[in-house]
Parts: C-alpha cells; structure tokens; sequence
C-alpha cells in the first residue's frame, strides 16, 4: 500500500498537463509545487491592475497541437486565446524594420532570404531534434542571415549559444510555428491554461520535493515536512532540477542543459514603442549588447494594463550579469539600455517585476542529443519525467506534448482527453 497513487513534481504546462491527463483517466494524482502558484515559466504576476507575464509571452497557431487539444478538452474557447496579429520587428542599423518573422521580410537582403528559404526548406520533425545533425546555427547559411534573423531569435527568445545550439531543432520549430503574425496569446495571463488544468486537480504550491528515489514497490518522494511513497512519480520540473532530484535519471536528462533568462517588464503611464504593426523588436548581438529583445506587451495583448497605460517587457542580452544582482541595478541597466529603441521610456515607467530565470529554456547540444534516442526508448518505471527538455524544445508546447507521452507511458495507452472535463 502506498501513500499516493501518482505523484506529479512540478506544476507548470507539462506537470499539470499530465495530472489532469492521468486524472481523467481515472488515476488519482497529488501535484506537489515549490513556488506559490502554478504555472511554471507560463506563470503572470497580478499587481496594480495590470498582468505581467514573467516568462511566455505567445503560442503558435500553427506548431502547438499538444496545447490546442488540451485547450479544447478544456473547453477554453477561441475567445480565451485571441490572435496577436502583429508581426516581429528587428533592430537593424539604428531604426525599426517590421516583418521579421515573415520569411526574413523587409529585415533581410534577397541573399539571407534565400539563404533562409533553403534552411527552412528541408522537412523537419520537431519530436525528432535528434535526427537533423549537430551543426551550430552560427554555421547556417550567410553572415546576414545569422545576425538578423537566426541569433537574435535563438539568442533574444530562447537565450541560446549560437556557437553550441544545434540548428536542426531551431529550423524545425521555425518550419513548425510559421509567421509571428499567426501567434496567439492567451486572454488573461500566459498562465491561463495552468490555471484552468489546476481547477481540476490536486495541488499543493508552497511545497518543494527534495528527493526522489525508486523503492521495491515504486517510488519514493522527501518534502520538508514528510516522506511519501507513491506508485508512480512524474518528475515535471527542468532537467537540471530533475537530475539533483533523482540522481538515478537516464544520462540524457544529466546532459540536458538550460539557458538563463532575465527580463524586467515594465507598467508605463502611456503605451510607448516604435510606429509599427510589431508586437516585439529582436534585437542582434551585433547592434547592442545589454538588450536582447523588447515586447510591447498592450500591443501582445490589450487586456495586461489599465486603460490609458502601456507595458514593455526588456529581456536581457547577457542574463548571466543580472541573475544575482538586486532588483534595482537590473532595472536601471535593462530600461537604461532600452531607451534608444523607445525614447521617453525611464519617464513613463510606472512599476517592473524583474523575472529571473536560471533555467530559463532547454538548449539542444550534440551531447545532449546523442543521448537522446536511449532516453525515448527507455523501459517502464516509477519514476518518470516530463518537461519542454523532452523535445529540447524551448516552448510550452514542447511541455505539453511530453505530458501526452509521460501519460501515455505511466497509463500504458494513450488517453483520451477530449470530453473529459471533470
Ligand atoms: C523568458 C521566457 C520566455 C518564454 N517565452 C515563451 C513563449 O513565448 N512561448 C512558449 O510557448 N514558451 C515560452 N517559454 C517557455 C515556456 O515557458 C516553457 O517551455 C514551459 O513553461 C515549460 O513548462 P514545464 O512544465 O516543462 O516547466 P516549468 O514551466 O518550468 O514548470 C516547472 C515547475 O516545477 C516547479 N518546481 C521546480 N522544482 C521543484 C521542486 N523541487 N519541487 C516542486 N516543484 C518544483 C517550478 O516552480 C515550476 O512551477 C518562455 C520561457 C521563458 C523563461
């Protein structure tokens, strides 16, 4: 007889997506979470009559089917999860170009956008990272390329290494989502869909697992406050976390690696940022070195701030600088730093949450993605694992889709999700 029945570590996208796809298979599942809330790097911070979205920002209409069928099983309409409809711009020779994301658009040359069309012609598999060579994107196609389309995207939105990240997972993701102006966010908070799973489930937040280890009749879980065994374990946390959890884990979760992310978004006293149809400014290496990337977060979504306001979220070039510094030397450098690309900004800032994250997103390297195929071949066992690091795919999609398969593992068949709202 154990304590519990399922045990699931974590409650982001991919831990709560696998309770909730356990429970309704008739499973009963406890959801143990060490911050205060659920959500994960989805999580949004209410303060001042505004939502700010620590970490995910949008969904890809195209690219996240895990995520859409959960979001219909759920019964969250198309209305909860509107359109975006603008596109990226970048930051290319002091001023704005838009169109990014649209096939390189007016931000590339006609060489960097064939160059692009030829790297985005071949047919990849995002479930399948490991499968498209271990070439760095700092090697794909021309210098142009490179600095205005792959870096400031792998760099600015995943924080990846160009010089380590293989390129194959990176050009199967951009293949899969298409456009930016087809991405979606969701109304409310990037968090909606962990708050929606949580409704239908057992969680306690507040409670941090320190341990995980296998027994004779299952698996074995150390809070602060008590030791509980359970038939089956869910590990749902980053792989770097699940490996100091559970020693034992398969070597591809030991070679998992994660990218820091630090990212102060900011309440105004009026919406700021440059005349176009963009939602967001990548912003390469080669032009600035604190600032990696800005979102207009009241273009993202209308619904984040008061009427009247604005919101601009700043994200870091070099996070590793700001990961231990105080609140105060973050904001002042990021929004400093921003003032080029929307002037009038350090005047018009209201309030900032500055989010931090050590394990920000998964990166895929040759080592990791060596290891991989033994890990997605791996035997049944009690304890298991789930999280955007499956895939090496740095979105919650990648996370929800694990969750699918982590369900289908523990249940031994895959469960239906559709109707099963509780
Ligand atoms: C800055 C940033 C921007 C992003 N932008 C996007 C975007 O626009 N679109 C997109 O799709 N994705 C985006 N992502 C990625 C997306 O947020 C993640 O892929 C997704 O949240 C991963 O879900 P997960 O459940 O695997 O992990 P997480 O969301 O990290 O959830 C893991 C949970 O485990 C908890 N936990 C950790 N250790 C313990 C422990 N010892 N005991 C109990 N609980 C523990 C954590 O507190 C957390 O709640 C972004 C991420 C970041 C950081």
């Amino acid at each position: 007889m154990t304590d519990l029945d399922v045990a699931v570590v974590g409650a982001g996208p991919a831990g709560l997506a696998a309770a909730y796809a356990l429970h309704a298979a008739g499973r009963t599942v406890h959801v143990f979470e060490a911050d205060d809330a659920v959500g994960g790097r989805t999580r949004a911070v209410r303060l001042h009559g505004a939502v700010f979205d620590t970490g995910a920002e949008m969904l890809g209409a195209d690219g996240y089917p895990a995520t859409w069928r959960l979001v219909r099983a759920l019964g969250l309409g198309d209305d909860r999860v509107p359109p975006i409809g603008r596109d990226i711009a970048v930051w290319r020779g002091g001023r704005v170009v838009p169109g990014l994301g649209e096939r390189g658009g007016r931000a590339l040359g006609p060489f960097a956008r064939a160059a692009l069309a030829v790297a985005l012609a071949r047919r990849r598999d995002v479930e399948t990272p490991e499968a498209h060579g271990n070439r760095p994107l700092a090697r794909v196609g021309n210098r142009e390329l490179r600095d205005y389309l792959l870096e400031p995207l792998a760099a600015g939105f995943f924080g990846w290494d160009v010089q380590r990240a293989c390129a194959g997972p990176m050009l199967a993701h951009l293949r899969a989502v298409g456009s930016p102006s087809t991405y979606h966010a969701y109304r409310g908070g990037m968090d909606a869909l962990s708050l929606a799973l949580a409704e239908h489930l057992d969680v306690s937040t507040g409670v941090a697992v320190r341990a995980v280890t296998t027994t004779r009749t299952g698996a074995r879980l150390v809070t602060d406050a008590a030791a509980l065994s359970a038939r089956q374990i869910v590990l749902a946390v980053p792989a770097p976390v699940a490996a100091r959890l559970h020693p034992d884990a398969p070597a591809y979760v030991h070679a998992c690696e994660y990218r820091p992310m630090v990212k102060v978004i900011c309440l105004l006293d009026r919406p700021l940022g440059p005349d176009t149809p963009s939602f967001a400014l990548a912003v390469p290496r080669v032009e600035d070195q604190v600032v990696a990337g800005l979102s207009f977060d009241d273009r993202r979504c209308a619904d984040r701030v008061p009427e009247g306001m604005g919101m601009i979220g700043i994200v870091a070039a070099r996070p590793t600088d700001w990961l231990d510094a105080p609140d105060e030397a973050v904001v002042t450098a990021l929004v400093g730093g921003a003032a080029r690309f929307v002037p009038g900004l350090a005047e018009a800032v209201r309030a900032t949450v500055v989010a931090r994250f050590v394990d920000g997103l998964p990166m895929p390297t040759p080592a990791a993605m060596a290891l991989r195929p033994a890990f997605v071949g791996r035997g049944p066992s009690p304890v298991d694992y789930a999280g955007d690091w499956e895939s090496a795919r740095p979105c919650a999609e990648g996370a929800v889709r694990s969750a699918e398969k982590v369900a289908a593992r523990v249940l031994g068949r895959v469960p239906a999700l559709v109707g099963s709202k509780t």
